[in-house]
């Protein structure tokens, strides 16, 4: 498999860099990305290819099941340096489909770090075993809900944290979107759509509605605005 990757960097670098050389030699001064990506480590999720983005598009944190821990010093410093140094405008939180994590959780496990860490998740189980009971949901529809659940949670769980609540606080980005990517299909739908929930506070009022306006015709997912996010609106992050 090494000598793979290796044949694959070769290919890489006379299909892809050598053409770009332009931009990749910029990129090579300083990189500028303008979204901080929160994904599972999942093989199957790919960030810079299932949003067909070059490198130096996405800032990246991955995890087991795309968490958000509050009390991980690791994507605290990846927050700030993020938002403080990079100027995030955009932060994705993405969960997906077949997520092994999201079946620990609503199984259990017994090894210690897994389940510490997944314990983390707890709010989202409660929630998916809620909606489960009440709608009588079978296995597969619980984990489709737990999915999303999950995603919403972490989002509660970012909004939370201090460095992002007090730019929040003052009107300021960054921006917080939930995904959802589909092993199966390839495609994101979007749990929360962050493009109209938080000011761009360098752009007047009106020439932000005109962007937001502008960018949601390209929305790929529900038509329309998920009820999370209505309520997000509404809500001042
Ligand atoms: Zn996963």
């Amino acid at each position: 498999m090494i000598d793979e990757l290796l044949a694959g960097n070769a290919a890489f670098v006379t299909k892809e860099f050598m053409p770009n050389e332009a931009y990749y030699h910029a990129l090579a001064a300083q990189q500028k990305p303008k979204v901080l990506w929160i994904g599972c480590s999942d093989s199957r999720v790919s960030e810079h290819q299932m949003t067909d983005s070059k490198p130096g598009t996405m800032f990246v944190h991955r995890n087991v099941a795309n968490i958000v821990a509050f009390n991980d010093v690791n994507i605290s410093a990846i927050l700030e340096y993020g938002v403080t140094h990079l100027k995030i405008e955009d932060i994705i939180v993405c969960g997906h489909t077949r997520c092994g994590g999201i079946a620990a959780i609503e199984d259990g496990v017994h090894e210690n770090y897994i389940a510490d860490w997944l314990c983390i998740a707890t709010g989202a189980k409660e929630a998916a075993d809620r909606i489960a009971r009440e709608q009588g949901l079978n296995r597969e529809q619980k984990l489709a809900v737990l999915t999303e659940e999950n995603v919403k949670l972490q989002i509660k769980h970012l909004k939370n944290l201090a460095l992002i609540k007090n730019l929040h606080a003052k009107g300021d980005l960054p921006r917080i979107h939930g995904w959802l990517y589909r092993v199966e299909s390839g495609t994101v739908d979007i749990l929360i759509d962050g493009r109209g929930n938080a000011p761009r506070a360098t752009l007047p009022t009106k020439a932000f509605k005109a962007v937001v306006g502008a960018q949601s015709g390209t929305v790929r997912g529900k038509s329309k605005r998920p009820a999370a996010a209505k309520k997000a609106k509404k809500k001042k992050s």
